[in-house]
């Protein structure tokens, strides 16, 4: 059979939706029923309940993503972004990761870019800020932290050890608590290796614009979070809103002024903007509007799934379902499903799934969790929740491979301390050769400098004081709380 003669499955995004619609239909189809390309700018999926836990260092990054091309043999992976969608010509505007754009047709489309940030225009926000929803941004986050508190262990400057010491996280729904939690759990751990920092000297503030945290689960256990985060010294500041972090000066709406170098935003998401540069409807929230059987609502050869789509919820009529990795994965299990039941000329089946709650990990040994187990919701907070939260995703994490590979980087915890290196260079890996490729001086400009250089004092006729002693010794203590 000519290769054209085989109907074309184009998959827009390799995350939770398309990497598992992918290899149901790998699964469920023979090589001669279609072919299956995924376009994603990334070579890999990114199993992001595990981004809190890659940052505090517990996992390693590399574990908690999926090779795309190891697991999905018989695709074609493209490594890109799609830019434009012609539904009415079958043909994506694709932009490889070099190169020219150019034009792929396709018979059958899936569209599952997911979601990004959801920003607000507040001044410095976009300059000093970072988000948290790659691998990326949480290891960039783990070497950060550990980088300011080696500033704060090496400075003599009060201002700067204040401000490096001092963490903001704006936005209080699960990936902005996880995120927070594990890092300062990190940061304190990582403090019993610095002389002269102290757990009390960090400063974390959690800011949420409404009154609580933790919408996904009920208001009893947002108040057990946030009186867990505040016996931890973590400040939470509910009702509260961003109006300014520039030049790093975070404003708060309650009138709190203060330095910090980090700024995490997590406060919430929105449809990808690719879906606007497409022809599909939209709902008035920018998702394409989907229906139970997750196909794009009147059209025909186009199906979504994940958190740029709107998808009924059957099991709460009237609602939609959530932005989640549960949801993500069995709507991609039954969207594979229906895409081989329509090629074969059967009928599609309508997506139902009643959501099992949810856990979070607040740090080491720590945790919430809210399940719902044979209609009885169940709430289990500290251990017994950390634990629920580790086995619940360890059984859903994809691949055996990454299975173990999870459960080795657990077990070794145990028995080790965690790594608190700061490998910041990695940010900038070229900084080192460019200082090593710039000329020397030539002699007349070398002693121009050594001219306008300010006089040196006589070396000391004692050993040096390290730095670390002139910090302790000369600075002034650091308000350890707001003043
Ligand atoms: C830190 C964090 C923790 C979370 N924890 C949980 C949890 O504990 N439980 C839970 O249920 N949910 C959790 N979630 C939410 C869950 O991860 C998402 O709901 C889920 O990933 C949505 O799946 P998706 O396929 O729609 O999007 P994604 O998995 O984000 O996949 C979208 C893919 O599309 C690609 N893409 C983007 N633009 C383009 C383009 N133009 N062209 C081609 N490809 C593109 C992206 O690179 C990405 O690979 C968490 C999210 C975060 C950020």
């Amino acid at each position: 059979m000519a290769e054209r003669q085989r109907p074309h499955i184009l998959i827009v995004g390799g995350g939770y939706v398309g990497m598992y619609t992918a290899l149901r239909l790998s699964k469920r189809l023979r090589r001669d029923e279609a072919m299956v390309t995924v376009i994603d700018p990334l070579s890999y999926m990114t199993y992001q309940p595990f981004l809190p836990e890659a940052a505090a260092g517990n996992l390693e990054p590399r574990h908690v993503v999926v090779p795309l091309r190891r697991v999905l043999p018989h695709a074609q992976i493209l490594n890109g972004r799609v830019t434009r969608i012609e539904h009415g010509r079958r043909v994506v505007t694709f932009l490889p990761n070099a190169g020219r754009s150019v034009e792929i047709s396709y018979d059958i489309i899936v569209v599952a870019p997911g979601s990004v940030a959801r920003t607000l225009p507040i001044p410095g926000l976009a300059e000093n800020g970072i988000g948290f929803k790659t691998v990326g941004e949480a290891i960039f986050l783990r070497n950060h932290v550990l980088s300011k508190l080696d500033i704060a262990a090496s400075t003599a400057d009060a201002s700067v050890r204040k401000r490096a010491l001092t963490f903001v996280f704006v936005g209080g729904g699960y990936a902005g608590v996880e995120a927070m939690a594990e890092l300062e759990d990190m940061a304190r751990d990582a403090c019993r290796s610095y002389d002269g920092v102290e757990p009390s000297d960090m400063r974390w503030v959690l800011v949420e614009a409404s009154d609580r945290i933790l919408p996904e689960v009920s208001r009893d256990m947002g108040v057990y979070t946030v009186n867990e985060l505040l016996r931890r010294n973590i400040e939470v500041r509910l009702g509260t809103r961003l109006n300014s972090a520039e030049g790093h000066r975070i404003v708060l709406s309650d009138g709190d002024e203060f330095e910090a170098d980090t700024l995490v935003w997590t406060a919430g998401v929105k449809p990808n903007p690719l879906v606007a540069e497409t022809d599909f409807p939209l709902d008035e929230k920018g998702r394409i509007k989907g229906t139970v059987f997750l196909r794009i609502d009147g059209i025909d050869d186009a199906w979504t799934a994940g958190d740029s789509a709107a998808i009924p919820d059957l099991t709460h009529p009237g609602q939609l379902t959530g932005p989640s990795a549960q949801h993500a994965v069995r709507q991609a299990h039954r969207l594979g499903d229906n895409i081989v039941a329509v090629l074969r000329g059967g009928e599609p089946t309508e997506y139902r799934h009643e959501y099992l709650g949810s856990v979070a990990s607040l740090g080491l040994h720590k945790g919430v969790a809210q399940l719902k187990l044979a209609g009885v919701s169940i709430k289990l907070r500290g251990w017994p929740a950390w634990f629920a939260h580790r086995t619940y995703h360890l059984s859903r994490v994809p691949t055996f491979n990454r299975k173990v590979r999870v459960a080795a980087d657990w077990t070794l915890a145990l028995f080790f301390h965690r790594e608190i290196v700061s490998l910041g260079a990695l940010q900038n890996p070229r900084v080192e050769f460019e200082l090593a490729t710039k000329p020397a001086l030539p002699p007349t400009e070398k002693a121009a400098a050594a001219k306008s250089a300010p006089p040196r004092k006589a070396a000391p006729a004692k050993k040096t004081t390290p730095v670390k002693k002139t910090v302790t010794e000369k600075q002034t203590p650091a308000p350890r709380r707001p003043e």
